[in-house]
């Protein structure tokens, strides 16, 4: 038995769902890494099945947003995530993002945006970085070359812009990281950018 404030917790008006600890990045700044984390211990003994999810999340119409994110990539279980979120729909949840890293694609072997559609409101993806060489000493890309895992990155945010209302670009405020080059990227994609702090690895 999982316990339920590791798979669902909320900040805010927000409802976060933890769902796996698997990635196929071991980033610098992941908050695998660091002591604080949240504020939970997220690290979860074993996935939680859609019965265990959906018990953990409760009633999400009473928040803003529901987020699948975790310690890990929620897009490696693609069919636990379109899953619950039909049922989270169903139940009024108002929104639906996903925070990515965006490697999808190239984790399934097959274009897996579409069956996103209709149930995803905001998808965040993790750019992190300007091009594959400082994307590789960033997110160190645990199963794919990092000029691979980097296009596969862009290649799955263009796909996205295609059937999600809101796609957003993120890097994390690091060294190295060039933030206007990145927002150019993303500007010419059409989608929004943003930085996000970097809260330490105490
Ligand atoms: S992609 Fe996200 S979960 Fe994966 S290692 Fe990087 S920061 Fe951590």
């Amino acid at each position: 038995m999982i316990n339920h404030q590791c798979i669902a917790y909320s900040i805010g008006a927000s409802l976060y769902l933890n769902i796996t600890n698997r990635c196929t990045n071991n980033c610098v700044f992941c908050i695998r890494r660091t002591n604080k984390g949240v504020g939970y211990d997220l690290w979860l003994p074993e996935e939680p099945s859609l019965k265990e999810l959906l018990d953990a999340a409760g009633d999400p119409s009473q928040y803003d947003e529901v987020v699948f994110c975790g310690y890990g990539e929620p897009l490696v279980r693609l069919e636990m995530v379109t899953a619950a979120a039909k049922e989270l729909k169903h139940k009024g949840a108002k929104k639906i993002r996903i925070n990515t890293n965006g490697q999808a694609n190239i984790i399934h072997q097959k274009n897996v945006v579409p069956e996103l559609d209709d149930l995803v409101d905001v998808i965040s993806i993790s750019l992190n970085a300007q091009n594959a060489n400082i994307y590789a000493e960033l997110s160190n890309p645990l199963k794919y070359e990092p000029e691979e895992a980097y296009s596969a990155v862009l290649e799955f945010a263009r796909e996205c812009k295609k059937y999600i209302p809101r796609v957003i670009l993120s890097v994390v405020k690091w060294q190295g990281v060039d933030e206007e080059a990145c927002r150019e990227i993303a500007k010419n994609m059409g989608v929004e950018f943003r930085v996000r702090e970097f809260y330490g690895n105490e």
